[in-house]
């Protein structure tokens, strides 16, 4: 099975478009959405409609849980919340119902995905360390686990040690576990501006990040246009 599996969307359909057509050529069998489809962008519909065609299995994340008030808005940056209160205005009642029913983890036998971590989903907690990805693998029950949520690509291998690794290929070894951060497609923040995604192989245990060139202008535009933090659409140059 090649699994296409994407995070952190944001709004942005002129990322998610790009992504999309390069995954075409990958002979994809089922697509995984890793949560935060709204939020920043300027398309929260468009996005969240393309997901929900395409992704069969999807979690959410603190931006879609914050569009519907799950998570209170006071718990967002400034930006964030700015780019909320507009989303909230512009989502259609069909999209935020959704949303809502999205679950925070999906376990199936070749994988888990999680927004942010196992222990408290709902938290929104953020794994920039060996220790804190340690503290998930320990209860992750599958081999491989996806998440996003900080943006940046990178993975941590488990068995007897700990390490991470942002090498763009991982090949899935025998009794190691897997922690993998698949990045964003709508706002990286790793310094590289495409859009990023993973292809999953199970049969091949292989999983390899994918980026993708996209017009950032024209996202930028539109965010400009409709009013939002400028800031949101200058960093989309920079991929922080
Ligand atoms: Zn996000």
């Amino acid at each position: 099975m090649r699994y296409a599996i994407l995070s952190d969307v944001h709004g942005n359909l002129e990322a998610l478009e790009a992504i999309l057509k390069a995954l075409k050529k990958e002979g994809i069998d089922r697509y995984l959405f890793v949560g935060d489809a709204v939020g920043y962008g300027a398309n929260p519909n468009e996005c969240v409609e393309i997901i929900k065609s395409l992704a069969d299995k999807a979690v959410a994340g603190n931006h879609d849980w914050g569009v519907l008030e799950k998570t209170p808005l006071d718990y967002f940056n400034p930006y964030a919340k700015e780019a909320l209160k507009w989303t909230m205005e512009e989502l259609k009642p069909e999209n935020k119902e959704y949303l809502s029913q999205l679950p925070l983890v999906v376990e199936e036998k070749d994988f888990t995905i999680v927004h942010a971590t196992l222990e408290k989903p709902e938290e929104w907690e953020y794994v920039y360390t060996t220790y804190e990805a340690h503290c998930n693998i320990q209860i992750q029950k599958t081999q491989v686990c996806f998440y996003g949520h900080s943006h940046i690509p990178i993975h941590f291998a488990e068995n007897e040690h700990i390490s991470f690794s942002r090498d763009p290929v991982v090949e899935i070894k025998e009794n190691w576990k897997y922690f993998i951060n698949i990045g964003s497609v709508g706002q990286p923040r790793d310094g590289d501006p495409r859009a990023c995604c993973v292809i999953f192989d199970s049969e091949k245990k292989i999983v390899k990040y994918i980026r993708e060139e996209y017009k950032i202008s024209a996202a930028q535009e539109k965010i400009w246009k409709a009013g939002l933090p400028a800031i949101l659409g200058e960093r989309l140059a920079y991929g922080e």
